[in-house]
């Protein structure tokens, strides 16, 4: 298996490493993530949020540091991290949202009453190593970016994935999404490599 078909690459990381606890939460890191997907996909997102739905906890898969450390005190940044290794395949409508949904926790918990009380004891405990609510300059800051909304729709999403009982499709279902996606994504860095010739 080679980076060659990523697609099959992430399929074996959701069989391997996403059968794994996610740490403090009633789910296995694979049903998380395929919950999270499924609610973005009956919300009506697009692929690409669809895709980042589905792909956004891959940081804690690829990165060096766990989610056990990450309960211990340690900021792994899983956010920038996998949304750094989903940028070889994926385009920004995937990668942004990932890299940010961490971000848009500490936004919420700032700018939405009621937020920071509805979060999980594991998410508000990782709250605090990932700097906590943000500051009025980092909200101003979270809002300016172009990529804010997707990010805050996926954060609701991941928030609401921990449910046992939850019955969502399998990884398969959506790989010809992710297929359609990285091909697109090729397609554009193609035609952007060919005008620059
Ligand atoms: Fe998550």
């Amino acid at each position: 298996m080679t980076a060659a078909d990523p697609v099959l690459l992430i399929a074996g990381l959701f069989a391997a490493e996403g059968a794994g606890e996610y740490p403090g939460e009633p789910v296995t890191q694979a049903r998380h993530m395929l919950q999270a997907a499924a609610l973005a996909e009956a919300a009506g997102a697009g692929p690409e949020l669809v895709a980042a739905a589905l792909l956004h906890d891959v940081g804690h898969f690829t990165g060096a540091v766990s989610g056990h450390q990450l309960m211990g005190g340690t900021d792994h940044r899983h956010g920038d991290q996998g949304a750094d290794w989903l940028a070889q395949w994926f385009g920004p409508g995937v990668t942004e949202p990932v890299r940010l949904h961490v971000a848009a926790k500490r936004y919420l918990c700032t700018v939405e009453p009621g937020y920071f009380g509805s979060l999980s004891d594991a998410s508000v405990h990782t709250l605090r190593m990932q700097g906590g609510p943000m500051s009025p300059a980092e909200t101003a800051e979270f809002e300016g970016n172009r990529w804010c909304t997707a990010a805050l729709r996926l954060r609701r999403w991941d928030d609401a994935a921990k449910d046992p009982h939850a019955r969502v499709p399998a990884f398969g279902y959506y790989q010809p999404l992710l297929r359609q996606l990285v091909l697109q994504r090729a397609r554009e860095l193609g035609e952007a490599g060919a005008r620059q010739n």
